[in-house]
Formats: structure tokens, sequence, C-alpha cells
């Protein structure tokens, strides 16, 4: 989904939400579930939207994982990888793969 859509449901969702909150009785019942829902679309359009566009820089997984070795200074990504962790898995997949098991160390942390 682009932002644009991700934007569009963030306001329409928060506009509900707030015609719901600022509505003369407290919303119960039907009305806060459906505030309930409103908050929830909100935060979900919230969430992808704080994780933009690009967050990877890849063009294939734009909206995927960063990398958590990307700006590590004990632990540097080889010249030329970028912030993608789906890329970077398949690249050390490869090496690993050309070099035999040796890569323990990057293993999960
Ligand atoms: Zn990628």
């Amino acid at each position: 989904m682009s932002d644009q859509t991700e934007w569009r449901d963030l306001q329409v969702a928060l506009r509900t939400a707030s015609d719901i909150a600022f509505d003369q009785e407290i919303p119960s019942g039907e009305q806060a579930d459906v505030l309930l829902d409103a908050l929830r679309r909100a935060q979900a359009a919230a969430l992808a939207l704080a994780a933009g566009p690009g967050t990877t820089g890849c063009r294939v997984h734009p909206h995927g994982a960063v990398d958590p070795l990307y700006g590590d200074k004990e632990d540097p990504l080889p010249p030329g990888w970028g912030k993608c962790l789906l890329c970077n898995d398949r690249r050390r997949r490869a090496a690993t793969n050309r070099r035999g098991a040796a890569t323990g160390r990057r293993g999960m942390r």
C-alpha cells in the first residue's frame, strides 16, 4: 500500500474516532466498539507510515525489516550491502554457501 493510502486511512479512522469520542454522550456498547475499531485502524496506518517508504532503501522490499546489523560499528556489514534484512540474508546465505559453514558468529542476536 502507498503512503497516500495509509495517510487517508489514518485520517478517516481518526475522524471516526474523534466523532465518537467528542460526541455529546459517553460512547458505550456498539459506539465503543466502533471507536475501538477506528483506533486500531488508525494505529495500523500510523505504524505503516512510521515504517515509511524505503525504510530499507530496497526496491523489492521497501517495507521489509531493516537489518539489525546495519550501522553496527563492531560488526559492520560488507561494503555495498543495504539496509534490507531480506536481501542481506540472501547475500549471507550465498556467502555461507561459498565459504562453507564459517559464519556461526552472525546468528541470532
Ligand atoms: Zn530487499
